[in-house]
């Protein structure tokens, strides 16, 4: 069997698997050739805590836009502080500054899939260049690509993707932060169930869906950390 069935085959019998177990399967596979990815929001805490249980030092990759809320900044340097947490803020080239310098207004409104390139995607596709194995904590219910992500994937790099959160649901996740008392971001009772960048996050009502808040309005859903736009290398830094 070639290792992609392999890969196949281990995504199905997943499936079925608790997200610890799927965790205690990839750690133990990787071991320190393994990190994890978290944009410190609520959403984020149950893999967070899942993950930090089996393994306390793994590496989690946090994406510094420069355009958070200043609450999700201090959100998270309480939580990694408080859990002792190995947290490696990512930052976009600096050979794009220049660009930046010009264009650090304008841009999410303007061209918010650059911005997202330059911000979140290129400094993720080097960030990962130094692990076999990245863990994500997409969901299927959250947006129409999610849906179709599978637990485990190799990607054409060799890059292993887990998403061991694929099956649950929002109430999942709220049961796990109630049953295990885990701190929310200060913005949660404020309508923002899901956060990303300031510019393109707005509050969203009881009814809507968790995502219907990011870049509302403007016919995008994804940054691009987890679509095709991840294997692309083809922006040139100017
Ligand atoms: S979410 Fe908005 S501000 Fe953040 S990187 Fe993407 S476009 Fe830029």
């Amino acid at each position: 069997m070639s290792f992609a069935d392999q890969i196949r085959q281990k995504a199905e019998e997943f499936e079925t698997k608790s997200p610890q177990e799927i965790l205690e399967w990839a750690i133990r596979e990787y071991g320190d050739d393994i990190a994890m990815s978290s944009s410190f929001q609520t959403q984020s805490m149950p893999l967070l805590h899942m993950a930090t249980r089996i393994k306390p030092d793994i590496r989690i990759f946090f994406i510094e836009t420069g355009y958070h809320f200043w609450e999700t900044l201090i959100f998270c340097v309480r939580v990694a502080s408080e859990w002792n947490l190995n947290v490696i803020d990512l930052r976009r080239d600096p050979r794009w500054d220049a660009f930046m310098g010009q264009n650090l207004r304008t841009l999410p409104a303007e061209d918010p899939n650059l911005c997202c390139y330059i911000h979140k995607v290129q400094p993720m596709q080097k960030a990962v260049n130094s692990v076999w194995a990245w863990i994500s904590g997409i969901r299927r219910d959250q947006t129409e690509e999610r849906a179709y992500a599978r637990i485990v994937e190799l990607q054409d790099d060799g890059l292993i993707k887990i998403n061991p959160m694929l099956n649950w649901t929002t109430a999942d996740v709220n049961r796990y932060i109630e049953e295990h008392n885990l701190p929310t971001h200060p913005l949660l009772e404020k309508g923002y169930r899901s956060i990303g960048c300031a510019p393109c996050t707005v509050a969203i009502g009881a009814d809507d869906s968790d995502r219907a808040g990011r870049w509302a309005g403007r016919g995008k859903t994804e940054c691009g950390l987890h679509t095709k736009m991840f294997k692309q290398k083809d922006y040139v830094v100017p």
